[in-house]
């Protein structure tokens, strides 16, 4: 436990940051396309920086590449001017002046499986380079500190690759004389670092529209994806439209090249990627058909192509001076992608749904052995900091910016930014200090926000005094400690709040002492404020942290019936949920500790009836409906147990509760399944998708109800569905019950979609997902299916890592048998796509808070895992620190 199994690389620190000696200034590139030898002949027009001595060694990175010739101006370099290894490419003694460095290297992309650099997808050309994949296509300053101009030339056959994409705009296209290949060149005005450099080559149907930015500039739209599946990319071709004008409505930016396009490919790493002017997605956030992909896959494309595209300003043309400062464009731009949705469909449900994910990915995360903070100061890979704390927690800080300095204040900090930084590498401080400037507020206490790990515990004491008719909240926070870390300061933590009034709405007051708020914001900077309320007419129940203004662990004193009354009054929606969720996370943890007992577990019945009355409630929307009426997760109820869990016990109790609301509530459950049918042809739009999921959640109810038939009409459900949204969700119920309709739903469901591997990664994940003993050996089996991939990471994902983390009975099994099978996969990936592997390996960040058997499998596993000779960098980042 004492000895560290995986020597650790050396680490990269913040601390430690320089700028690079030598400035690239443009960059011309020539590939000549081939699956085993393509060529790549860079010419880097350098100049030694300010301040860099005369001779200064120029150490270029390298990632696995074959050298095949180095010139300097002109004339090749002898043999001890300079030094090369795959990972490296050093310039003994580089001419004083500006110089053109010729390399030339040969790169195989057929056999490239960890799909960063230039690899082969469906028999097509494509790239990756953020974060440190350029340098597996040539030797480079590869940093994104390092910006220049790009132009790039593509030859290929062009029976094999009739389009040939690159950056910025074509320049010239053409026959390559007497032969069979074609070339194209394409030059990106705009200053870059590499890691959005991008190449495409291949065949591939277009899908084609125009966008008129409002200044009046033309640009053309294209999304380039496999054969026949054109009309799929309808929906992301709107969603594009729509965020471009978004853009310019919310915060007047506009599109800067002649041409934007998108290319899906099947084989990806992540989501999807940025680069400029020509954003690669994985094809899962790109093709969609109402019969193939469902509301949330609709939502997630929506979600996704905006959040690429607004990239194009927070990320490209301001970009990041160095990877610490990654939540620099990362949590901005998730930030805006969420205004963006809020602004296309429910503002209150896209906050709900955002918070979920926040709780659900970010916080375990923020309290376990990968804790780190929004900007981290130390790294050994990089890949591993692509996280919910980067991305979620990153968009909550700067949520938080707007909270504290108001809707204009905010955009008048946003606009100096885009000022004063278009063109920049930038960091964290040049970001605040735009809205400090802007608004004349002082934010250096704020920024303890990006450097203190951990999610704060704010408790609120309220009190009432009848007789002087003020409220008094004692308003208290702390931060669990990080070993080897300085003791937590407190954070400005703002607090909207509201005062619901006997009536149910908001009552007014006089004055609030002991802490500063404006409107309807304090503003905790201190670990404990006394606060008076004044001249409150009556007594009121607190509505604290409305819209979730903070990413905190909020406990206050409110009792059973305050959150019932919150829950079906509160002006606030959020709130409205989250007393809900509340009043069942209590339910649920006492009752996992009383079934562990061996006692009942008490349900109140006047929690089944709220639910009752939320199910009946016409007055709310439909989507809102559905998610107060979501119960707490496995994982979420674990969390908030917070060590010592048993899952089986965690799932119990959540199956009782379930069973009790639903036997409790089955007339309404029973009448919204019959209301809410369907009434015309499906339409992907919120208020459509929100009906269907609160009838789809009704469904769920009624299949955990006392009734013979439950599943029958389940199945009924699922033979007469006519969209995906329904279908998916009927065999998703019948598959985690094990009803006896599963096997026939699923040999249909494969048989229907047996050429649709969007549709059959579902197939996968919903086997996968179900929380029966029988699932492991039936996802193992799954491992030898002839359409399981190991190599696809969609294919892998949808099978291994649903189950390692949208599994928490049989992934944490009391044999340790979930978590081998898991280790098993981490270890045979780990070669092959190192990324993915470690992404995999994650699952296993909450194995500490497990009861001690299960603690004992699982570090076994990761034991085994670091004893592995010759680990990828990013497993062996992962499995040490899980271990530390
Ligand atoms: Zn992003």
């Amino acid at each position: 436990m004492n000895t560290p199994l995986v020597r650790p690389a050396e680490p990269i620190r913040l601390a430690d940051y320089q700028p690079t000696p030598y400035a690239i200034r443009t960059v011309d590139l020539d590939f000549v396309l081939n699956p085993t030898a393509t060529e790549v002949t860079a010419d880097l027009r350098l100049e030694r920086r300010e301040g860099t001595p005369a001779g200064t060694a120029l150490m270029l990175d390298g990632d696995d590449l074959e050298l095949l010739a180095v010139e300097i101006d002109g004339a090749r370099l002898k043999p001890d001017a300079f030094e090369a290894s795959p990972a490296q490419l050093t310039i003994l003694e580089p001419p004083a002046g500006p110089f053109t460095l010729r390399v030339v290297t040969r790169i195989a992309p057929e056999s490239n499986t960890k799909l960063m650099g230039l690899y082969r997808s469906g028999g097509n050309y494509c790239t990756q380079c953020e974060a440190e994949g350029f340098r597996r296509i040539t030797y480079f300053l590869d940093r994104p500190d390092v910006l220049a101009v790009y132009r790039t030339r593509i030859e290929a056959r062009r029976a094999e690759a009739p389009y040939l994409l690159s950056n910025g705009n074509l320049v010239e296209a053409g026959e390559v004389p007497g032969t069979d290949r074609h070339f194209a060149v394409w030059h990106d005005p705009f200053p870059k670092p590499s890691y959005l450099f991008a190449l495409v080559g291949g065949d591939f149907d277009v899908l084609r529209d125009s966008f008129t930015t409002r200044s009046g500039r033309a640009v053309k739209l294209e999304i380039y994806v496999e054969h026949g599946k054109a009309e799929r990319a309808a929906y992301a071709m709107d969603s594009l439209k729509r965020s471009m004008r978004w853009d310019e409505e919310a915060f007047g930016l506009e599109y800067d090249l002649d041409v934007f396009m998108i290319v899906a490919v099947s084989d990806f790493n992540m989501g999807a990627m940025e680069n400029k002017g020509l954003n690669i997605f994985n094809d899962k956030y790109v093709l969609a058909r109402p019969d193939t992909a469902t509301d949330t896959d609709f939502a997630n494309i929506e979600g996704i192509i905006a959040h690429e595209y607004f990239h194009n300003w927070t990320g490209n043309r301001i970009t990041c001076r160095n990877w610490f400062q990654l939540c620099l464009k990362e949590g901005l731009t998730v930030f805006r992608d969420q205004e963006f949705s809020s602004d296309q469909r429910s503002r209150a449900v896209k906050r709900i749904s955002d918070v979920k994910l926040l709780k659900s990915h970010q916080f375990p995360e923020d309290a376990g052995p990968l804790a780190h903070p929004v900007r981290p100061e130390v790294y050994q890979e990089i890949n591993n900091f692509y996280t919910a704390t980067v991305y979620e927690k990153g968009a909550e800080v700067v949520r938080m910016l707007k909270t504290l300095l108001g809707p204009e204040g905010f955009r008048a900090g946003m606009d100096l930014y885009f000022a004063r930084h278009d063109g920049d590498a930038a960091t964290i401080e040049d970001f605040v200090a735009c809205f400090a400037e802007a608004n004349g507020h002082d934010l250096d206490d704020f920024m303890l926000w990006y450097s203190q790990s951990g999610t704060p515990e704010l408790s609120v004491t309220s009190r009432w005094d009848e007789a002087a008719k003020t409220v008094t909240l004692v308003i208290e926070q702390s931060c669990p400690p990080t070993p080897g870390q300085p003791a937590k300061q407190p954070m400005v933590i703002p607090i909207r709040f509201g005062l619901v009034g006997p009536n149910g709405e908001d009552m007014a007051y006089e004055g609030i002492e002991g802490i500063e708020a404006a409107g309807d914001v304090m503003v905790a900077t201190a670990a404990r404020h006394e606060v008076t309320i004044t001249g409150v007419g009556a007594r009121p129940v607190a509505s604290l942290l409305r819209g979730f203004s903070a990413p905190v662990r909020l406990t206050a004193n409110l009792d059973t019936a305050d959150h019932l009354f919150l829950l079906a009054h509160d002006p606030d929606s959020f709130n409205r949920w989250q007393s809900a969720q509340t009043l069942a996370t209590r339910l649920l943890v006492d009752g996992t500790a009383a079934l562990r007992a061996g006692r009942a577990m008490e349900i109140d019945p006047r929690f089944v009836e709220a639910y009752r009355t939320v199910a009946a409630d016409d007055r709310l929307d439909h989507a809102f409906r559905a998610l107060v009426l979501g119960l707490p997760g496995e994982a979420d109820i674990a969390r908030e147990i917070g060590s010592d869990v048993d899952p089986d016990m965690v799932f119990a109790a959540r199956d009782r509760l379930k069973r009790a609301v639903a036997a409790g509530a089955a007339d309404a459950f029973g009448a919204l399944y019959r209301d809410l049918a369907s009434t015309g042809p499906y339409s992907p739009d919120a208020a459509s998708a929100g009906r269907r999921t609160l009838r789809n959640a009704a469904l769920d109810y009624l299949a955990h109800a006392p009734d013979p038939d439950a599943t029958g009409r389940v199945a009924a459900h699922y033979r007469a569905a006519d969209n995906m949204t329904d279908r998916f969700a009927a065999l998703a119920t019948l598959v985690s019950l094990g009803a006896p309709e599963a096997e026939a739903a699923l040999a249909d469901f494969y048989a229907r979609f047996e050429g649709d591997p969007l549709v059959i990664d579902k197939w996968f994940a919903v086997q996968a997902m179900a929380p029966l003993p029988s699932t492991l050996d039936r996802v193992k089996g799954l491992t030898r299916h002839p359409a399981f991939s190991f190599s696809n990471p969609n294919r892998l994902r949808s099978l291994v890592t649903t189950f390692a983390t949208g599994n928490q009975t049989q992934f944490a099994r009391a044999d340790g048998a979930g978590f081998s099978f898991v280790a098993d996969v981490v270890l045979d990936l780990d070669d092959k796509n190192p990324q993915v592997a470690a992404r995999l390996l994650s699952a296993f960040r909450s194995w500490r808070a497990l009861e001690s058997r299960r603690r004992a499998h699982a570090e076994v596993e990761l034991k085994r895992i670091a004893a592995k000779p010759g680990l990828s960098r990013d497993v062996s980042d992962i499995v040490g620190r899980c271990l530390q």
